[in-house]
């Protein structure tokens, strides 16, 4: 067992960077803590909303000047932030390791996919552009251009600390925006981080601002009258009735990406190694606290007979509980390991809960991921292994709600239409992956599935920068999503001008 160095000081005091000054805040400190060694690493603020008020402040004076500054200039401060995150992209992704406790190749995924986003948003000039039309009428052109819109609030997620505020702080800023950033309290260290990358990137002082804290940095950005838009990420409870609600009551657009609950339907003709392979990342990335996470598989029947249908529901079965009781759970700065521990203690125990709830209810507990065995001596504190259930029906608590950990659920459908109608009455819609041979079931499900995401003989996967990122029903509250070009669309506005030649 080798664990990597660990790059930055086990304690460190985090500070606000508010219009180009790392200041200290007033606000009561918070530790953070490493999941995997229990030990303290940093502590945060929670900060005030005066000095929420200050960097909305400093936002504001900026975004005159900044929307003035043109976009090729705006982009050249993107292209030196991602030379700066290139060239500290393993401190990047071991401070994520460390702060979060993914492991560490999950943690370059993820600085890899931060940085992709800023490499999209570089190409901001072109996808800015508006549109004309000569002659609309007697001697009249009509033409749209797109400007910004003024100081954004973007608030992260714990499980994707890096680069989850990344789906939208590039584009704001390419756009001629300005931002207040809120990472999550549980881990900010790395947004911490690529604040300093910023301000070494150029951007002029009160662009990009970091406030840390919780609910009084987000109420905050809410009632704020100079606030123009918001996008979070986070659960449903928080998303649809503090987030959208209050954006809704006081004007401001906003794109709110939230809760999960994602199925994977196998079908007689899938191939099974490449589907147990697929689930394996799905179910048990980031140890299951992932908004793509795989949470309900279903092995459906279709034309199958029963004899045979048994034949295969149990070949997929045994296949499933004998890779996942294979991979290696530990500390994510040792390299072999292929799981890392939850967030923190009270992420463990609710999933435990759910875990008794499920034998409560009547399914099956195949593997029991509560006899914790590791790679390493590690305190046991965050740590679960992989379980798994079976005959698991959509009624029951842990086949409806998410559950967010390495917990697999398996269920029968009798028909494609039968496993389809489930995935339709669960009331989120993030995203869905099918398993099939069949291309008549592959178009039958992107065209039925109501989720925002669709895997086609693929584990449920993150759509590339250039392209949206977002849910539907519970799972996502606004109009247009994160990155790329709608990204770029939520951040400016259009303005139509009509002009009369003589
Ligand atoms: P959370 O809702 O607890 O916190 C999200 C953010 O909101 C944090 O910055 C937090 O400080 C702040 N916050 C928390 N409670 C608040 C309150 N009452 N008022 C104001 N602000 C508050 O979510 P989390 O636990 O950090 O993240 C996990 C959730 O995020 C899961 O449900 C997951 O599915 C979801 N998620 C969704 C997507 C997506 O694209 N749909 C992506 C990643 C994560």
């Amino acid at each position: 067992m080798v664990i990597l160095e660990e790059p930055i000081g086990l304690k460190k005091i985090l500070r606000n960077y508010i219009g180009g000054e790392w200041v200290e805040s007033q606000g009561e400190m918070v530790d953070v803590v490493n999941p995997a060694t229990c030990k303290i690493i940093a502590t945060v603020p929670a900060s005030t909303r005066d000095e929420l008020n200050m960097a909305v402040d400093a936002a504001n004076r900026a975004f005159p000047e900044w929307r003035r500054t043109p976009p090729l200039a705006r982009a050249r401060c993107l292209f030196r932030l991602k030379a700066l995150m290139e060239e500290n992209f393993e401190e990047l992704s071991r401070i994520q390791t460390m702060e979060h406790g993914k492991t560490i190749d999950e943690s370059r995924g993820e600085t890899r996919r931060g940085i992709e986003n800023v490499e999209v948003a570089t190409g901001s000039p072109s996808f800015m552009m508006g549109y004309n039309l000569e002659d609309v009428a007697s001697g009249i052109d009509e033409y749209v251009v797109r400007q910004p819109v003024g100081t954004f609030g973007i608030i992260g997620p714990f499980n994707f600390p890096l680069m989850v505020p990344l789906w939208f702080a590039p584009y704001a800023v390419a756009t001629g925006n300005c931002i207040i950033m809120k990472p999550s309290s549980e881990d900010p260290m790395s947004q911490v981080r690529l604040a300093e990358m910023v301000e070494d990137a150029g951007f002029p002082p009160g662009v990009w601002n970091i406030v840390n804290g919780g609910k009084a940095v987000v109420s905050g950005m809410l009632d704020h009258p100079d606030i123009e838009g918001i996008c979070f990420v986070g659960s449903t409870a928080v998303g649809k009735d503090v987030i959208y609600r209050r954006c809704g009551e006081t004007g401001k657009r906003v794109i709110a990406q939230t809760g999960a609950k994602n199925f994977m339907m196998v079908m007689p003709d899938a191939d099974v190694d490449s589907t147990i392979a697929a689930c394996m990342t799905s179910f048990y990335g980031n140890a299951g606290q992932r908004c793509l996470a795989g949470a309900n598989l279903i092995i459906v029947k279709e034309n199958l007979g029963q004899r045979e249908y048994e034949l295969f529901y149990r070949k997929i079965i045994d296949t499933f509980v004998n890779a996942a009781s294979k991979i290696r759970v530990g500390y994510g700065l040792d390299e072999s390991v292929q799981m890392g521990p939850l967030r923190d203690g009270s992420k463990k125990r609710k999933v435990m809960e759910f875990i008794e709830k499920g034998i409560e209810e009547g399914a099956k507990l195949r593997l029991d991921g509560r006899n914790v065995k590791l790679v390493g001596e590690w305190p046991h504190t965050c740590f679960l292994n992989p379980t798994v259930f079976e005959q698991v029906t959509p009624n029951m608590t842990i086949g409806k709600e998410e559950i967010f950990g390495p917990v697999a659920c398996i269920m029968r459908a009798q028909s494609f239409d039968e496993a389809a109608e489930m995935i339709q009455r669960n009331p989120y819609g993030n995203s869905a992956s099918i398993f099939t041979s069949n291309g008549k079931w592959a178009r039958e499900f992107q065209y039925k599935v109501p989720c925002g995401n669709i895997g086609i003989n693929i584990g449920i996967a993150a759509p590339m920068a250039f392209f949206p990122f977002g849910g539907m029903k519970d799972s996502f509250f606004g109009t247009l999503h994160g990155q790329g070009k709608e990204a770029i669309r939520f951040f400016t506005e259009s303005k139509v001008v009509i002009q009369r030649w003589f």
